[in-house]
């Protein structure tokens, strides 16, 4: 059974798995240890992670990017029309009721939602891991933001799901990260807690999390984000500076220009990195957009001055985090960072200074959440074992549960789950009805939620109450983060005659009253999961997708095979094959090698792979004879020669 982590960021997606005792960082096709987050689309077939890299600017219009940005949101979500859609290259669009994106594939519009998406890319990660580990993979830890709602949550739960992986848990990313921490430092206290903060600064949002630690355990005091603070919004201040730069100096707009600024970014986003490690960075683009190329210095100090407003924000969500942890920042024992964002100098240093502490580098920056997450797989896991350590996480958002008044009662909703409230976590609630009720979920403050998301939860109706009872619903925030009423049954007071002891040792019996179960009443619950047919529809969609992908994968090896054929014998025929082959046929040979090269050049560069396979063994009917002839011509004086050695 496969043990694995996946750390599926926005920029990118790291993979770790449990194995040999240890966790390991997996390598992907082209030996990165992080995999580009695209997904791209073509006229046969669909390119996903590195491939989707390589055309991210020529096939712009159809590479799906910021996939996290569009889990479990709608079309209509003003992030997504104000924010990603300036962000993604790619036309946003609305698919079965889902923010999705519109892109010619197989040669016509499709559209795909974001839950597809991300199935597809989740599947990709899925055959990196398989082909690295050798075993099928299914049950995983996947790592989402602490920010993350409940719709989000599930909308990378159902792509999971579509991609053939068992998901054991959302974790959240830093949550993560500190399980990591926890279980490597062998030091931990017994008693007083050892309060560590933990910063993620990525490639679109930035979290904090407090968290105390004790021997064998952790627990999450308070959290706070910034949604929208990361390198892309780094890569933007540069960006403007840039395009204004350029109009003055080369009178052109590069905002006016798709391609262009694509273009633009890239070149922001290496400057960038490249001023985390040096006063200067030099940018230069060729042929940005009029078959001009640009080119110009940026120091690092212009740099900050640029990205002032920035780095003043990070204070504000430590701030709140430590409120959110009711600590202050004397409390504080040490300081983590990860993600890259962190890489840029003057991110270390302000935060260094608000916490007035150096900042510790026990985590790696770029893997640590995902190493995290296999952990929390392995010790999911029934295959795995891992010293045992508690990891006590807190709930996002308060949630709330409400109901129509009635005559006994006057509450009508209660606050469930509170913001500090452990996750997973269960209530059991009591209501007297004496007919079926219907309670609704909502967090408790939309202004507190991703912008555009909404505070609905979901609807429980409880059935089966005919007359005035006692009934005891048991709600759960499961181990997703996820809310569910998991039952509701009635309960009745029983006279039951209990057994004690008495003061001179003697066994007596009395009677208590007691609640115990009298009855199970089932409950109907609508929530904002996707419906079981459309689930279905995504399923067969995406296995035919993948088994199309698999035969052109093929198709293109099969043509591959030929057209080295074709090249390898035409060589060797006309050299050292030449006096193993009948002459009689020699020409005949070459000529339809060469034939066939040409084809494949021609009319024969998109067949169906049976082609490639008849024409290959066709070739190979009058060339492996000849191949054979020769070998054992050559292998034979080679044998001879060792057997004498050995005499
Ligand atoms: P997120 O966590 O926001 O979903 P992610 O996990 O994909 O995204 P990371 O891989 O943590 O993001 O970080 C990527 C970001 O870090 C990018 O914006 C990238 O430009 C930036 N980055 C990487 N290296 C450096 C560097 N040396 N200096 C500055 N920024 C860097
Ligand atoms: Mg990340």
């Amino acid at each position: 059974m496969s043990v694995v982590g996946f750390d599926v960021g926005n920029l990118q997606a790291v993979i770790s798995v449990a194995r040999n005792r240890g966790i390991d960082v997996i390598c992907n096709e082209v030996s990165n240890r992080a995999t580009p987050s695209l997904v791209s689309f073509g006229v046969k077939q669909r390119f996903i992670g590195e491939a989707a890299k390589t055309q991210e600017v020529s096939n712009f219009k159809n590479t799906a990017s910021n996939l996290k940005r569009l889990a479990g949101r709608s079309f209509a979500d003003p992030e997504i029309q104000e924010i990603e859609k300036n962000l993604t290259p790619v036309e946003l669009a609305e698919a079965d009721g889902m923010a999705g994106v519109k892109v010619n594939y197989l040669g016509e519009q499709q559209t795909f939602s974001n839950v597809q998406l991300i199935a597809m890319y989740l599947s990709k990660l899925k055959e990196t891991t398989a082909s690295e580990i050798n075993i099928p993979v299914s049950d995983c830890v996947i790592t989402v933001p602490g920010w993350f709602t409940e719709i989000q949550r599930r909308a990378v739960l159902s792509a999971a799901e579509i991609a053939g992986l068992n998901c054991l848990r959302l974790v959240n990313d830093l949550t993560a990260a500190s399980l990591g921490y926890g279980i490597t430092k062998l030091d931990l206290p017994e008693d007083k807690p050892r309060n560590v903060v933990f910063v993620d600064i990525g490639h679109s949002d930035y979290s904090v999390n407090v968290v105390s630690f004790l021997k064998g355990q952790l627990t999450v005091r308070g959290a706070a984000y910034d949604l929208h603070f990361g390198g892309r919004d780094f890569d933007k201040v540069i960006m403007d500076k840039l395009a204004e730069e350029f109009k003055e100096k080369f009178k052109i707009d590069v905002y006016s220009n798709k391609k262009a600024i694509l273009r633009l970014r890239v070149a922001a986003e290496r400057c960038k990195r490249v001023l985390s490690a040096n006063p200067q960075a030099a940018v230069n683009i060729e042929s940005i957009m009029d078959d001009r190329d640009v080119s110009t210095i940026v120091n690092r100090s212009d740099f900050e001055e640029w990205a002032e407003g920035l780095f003043g924000r990070t204070a504000d969500t430590i701030q709140k985090a430590l409120e959110n942890a009711g600590l202050k920042v004397e409390d504080i024992d040490a300081v983590e960072m990860v993600g890259g964002t962190t890489r840029i100098p003057a991110i270390k240093t302000t935060i260094s200074k608000i916490l007035n502490k150096e900042i510790s580098t026990t985590l790696n920056q770029d893997e640590a959440v995902s190493r995290g997450a296999a952990l929390q797989c392995a010790m999911l896991s029934p295959v795995f074992k891992v010293r045992d350590f508690r990891v006590n996480d807190i709930c996002s958002y308060p949630i709330k549960l409400s109901w129509a008044p009635t005559p006994e009662e006057e509450d009508t909703e209660i606050v469930v789950f509170d913001n500090n409230n452990n996750m997973p976590s269960t209530k059991i609630l009591t209501f007297h009805r004496s007919e079926p009720f219907t309670m609704e979920a909502n967090y408790v403050n939309p202004a507190e939620l991703p912008r555009g998301i909404n505070p609905w939860i979901g609807q429980y109706t409880i059935k089966g109450i005919d007359q005035p009872s006692e009934i005891k619903v048991k709600v759960r925030l499961n181990i997703h983060g996820i809310l569910s009423v998991e039952s509701a049954y009635t309960v009745e007071e029983k006279e039951i005659e209990e057994e004690f002891t008495n003061k001179d040792g003697e066994k007596e019996t009395k009677k208590t009253k007691k609640l115990v179960k009298k009855a199970d009443l089932s409950v109907v619950s609508q929530t904002t999961a996707l419906s079981k047919a459309l689930m279905d529809q995504y399923a067969e969609k995406e296995s035919q997708m993948a088994s199309n992908d698999r035969l052109i994968f093929a198709t293109e090896a099969a043509k591959n095979s030929l057209e080295e054929y074709g090249y390898e014998m035409r060589d060797k025929v006309e050299g050292s094959y030449g006096p193993y082959i009948d002459p009689s046929i020699k020409d005949k040979f070459c000529s339809d090698l060469n034939a066939v090269v040409d084809w494949i050049y021609d009319e024969g560069d998109d067949q169906p792979k049976s082609v490639y396979i008849e024409k290959l063994e066709a070739l190979k009917k009058v060339g492996s004879p000849v191949v054979e002839r020769y070998r054992e011509a050559e292998e034979r004086p080679r044998a001879e020669r060792a057997l004498r050695a050995t005499l």
